[in-house]
């Protein structure tokens, strides 16, 4: 691809997932069409492309994990499915005339701060250069599989993937399948394919919460009513959120709430699983809260199903056929499904970013990643990141949080244009206070004890989660504080 040229561009996006088409959409709003998107697939989505295993839908309702500015009226179900959020995520590619933006199979392995020339040079994969004054990261926080090395595995005779890399035209009718894992993802394949296999096994190491996921159509009727009366479906969006919202009491002010969150959880168990044993064996051992709490109607009665067995005792290894555990039992198996989760922590890997002096970001971030309002680096200018350190949420939309953080790096971009200056850099001391008072309310907080989880760091740092309600994140990402930056 490469012919040794340098493209030279204002600002480079990594990534075309919901954060780099989001700010793709903005850029184009206020008249800058000087950009370009990297993404190293050949299509837009994200982990909503590369996430297309069977039964893959989203636990965020639909009016809500969409753009408040791309609002889509005929959403078919309360909770979308990956196939309607993909093609929801490309139309607002196409309709908003991104595509002559982005660069397919560009993957971009290193992005270096050029002092003299206050810019960043950044390079991909197939040897493509790109020189750009602001550059922003677009990753999200899941995109990388984490796929464990099982002993023996070299000698597996049958076809072993992770979910996020689901084989097209794979049939499964018939197969011996292990699913190993326990989380939002395997908790969707395990009914998807149960049905379908000769025999499934769940390879579980721990059990998860599972509440009702209250799904439903939205009726032709009622499409058109949103699509009819805009304000309606602002108002169903803003129900929606103030809802989820709601949810961070639980986690966030008065932890004991979370004791009806656990009688929810016991009612659904005892609803879709009528033995007790089996109950019993898929009853968490950690407090609720600690890891995702999921949500899913099916999942519980697929466990009940006599073509599926759920295996708790630990993996000892593999052989050419079959998984054997640490009670020494073998179980022949065609198919290991490894629906084990993203290395969540390691932000922006393996893309070197090099900074002011010669500085290294994986080393800055040495003892877990962090950020200012997880957007902006110290040593590094005119960078930024959306969904960087510490903008998940556990309660509500991450579209939200991204959304607020592009409004943050729009105020970035605009001020670097505006006032024709050539570095905006968040000042160590504002960083440094601001992860201070995060980490401290991150220590009193539930999803930080207790258990292991992708939130946090082999050290114990939550590196993932905001600390407090989505609305305060919003609030204090809504105007850059010029005092917290160094402007050159
Ligand atoms: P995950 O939540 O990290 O779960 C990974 C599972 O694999 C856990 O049960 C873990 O056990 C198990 N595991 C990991 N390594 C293992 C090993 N060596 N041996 C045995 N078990 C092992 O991953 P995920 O299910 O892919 O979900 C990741 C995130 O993606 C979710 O939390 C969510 O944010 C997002 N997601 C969202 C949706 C949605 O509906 N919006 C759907 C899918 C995914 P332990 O718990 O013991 O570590």
């Amino acid at each position: 691809m490469s012919d040794g040229s340098v493209a030279r561009t204002r600002v480079v996006i990594v990534g075309a997932g919901f954060g780099g088409i989001g700010l793709g959409i903005k850029l184009r709003q206020a008249g800058l069409a000087d950009f370009v998107i990297l993404e190293k697939s050949d299509s837009v989505g994200g982990v909503w492309r590369e996430n297309h295993y069977p039964g893959a839908a989203c636990d965020v309702p639909s009016h809500l994990y969409s753009f408040s500015f791309v609002p889509r009226a005929d959403w078919p179900d309360k909770y979308a499915n990956q196939a309607d959020i993909l093609d929801y995520l490309k139309e607002c590619a196409r309709s908003h005339g991104l595509e002559p933006h982005i660069r397919f199979g560009a993957e971009v392995s290193e992005a270096r701060w050029e002092e003299a020339s206050s810019h960043w040079t950044v390079r991909t994969r197939d040897g493509r250069v790109y020189q750009t004054q602001a550059l922003i990261t677009a990753t999200g926080q899941l995109s990388r599989p984490s796929t464990p090395h099982l002993a023996g595995i070299e000698t597996f005779a049958g076809t072993a993937f992770h979910s996020a890399d689901w084989p097209q035209d794979l049939d499964l009718r018939g197969k011996r399948v292990a699913v190993i894992g326990t989380g939002a993802s395997a908790i969707q394949i395990v009914p998807a394919i149960a049905p379908q296999v000769g025999r499934l096994y769940l390879f579980q190491r721990s059990a998860a919460y599972v509440l009702p996921k209250p799904d439903r159509k939205y009726p032709r009727w009622q499409q058109a009513l949103f699509k009819r009366i805009p304000a309606l479906l602002k108002l169903s969006r803003l129900v929606i959120y103030l809802q989820y919202e709601a949810k961070a009491f639980a986690f966030v002010t008065w932890r004991a709430a979370l004791r009806f969150k656990r009688i929810a959880f016991f009612r659904n168990l005892r609803r879709g699983v009528k033995s007790a044993e089996l109950r019993e064996r898929l009853t968490p051992d950690y407090r609720m809260g600690c890891k995702r709490i999921l949500f899913s109607n099916d999942f519980y009665p697929a466990m009940e199903r006599p073509n599926v067995d759920l295996v708790t005792d630990a993996i000892a290894d593999v052989r050419s056929v079959a998984i054997t555990t640490a009670d020494g039992v073998e179980r022949k198996v065609d198919i290991i499904i490894y629906a084990t989760g993203f290395t969540a922590t390691d932000f922006l890997a393996p893309i070197r970013v090099t900074g002011r002096c010669g500085q290294d970001l994986q080393q800055a971030w040495r003892d877990g990643a962090e950020a200012h309002l997880g957007s902006t680096v110290t040593g590094f200018p005119n960078f930024f990141m959306l969904y960087g350190p510490n903008t998940n949420l556990a309660h509500n939309s991450v579209v939200y949080m991204i959304e607020s953080q592009i409004g943050y790096v729009m105020a970035c971009l605009q001020r670097l244009w505006r006032d024709e200056i050539r570095t905006i850099e968040v000042r160590q001391d504002a960083q440094r206070r601001y992860n201070t008072a995060i980490q401290r309310r991150l220590e009193k907080a539930t999803w930080s004890k207790g258990c292991t989880s992708w939130y946090l760091t082999a050290a114990g740092k939550n590196v993932a989660n905001w600390p407090g309600y989505s609305l305060e994140f919003h609030w204090r990402a809504r105007a850059p504080n010029w005092d917290d930056y160094a402007v050159q």
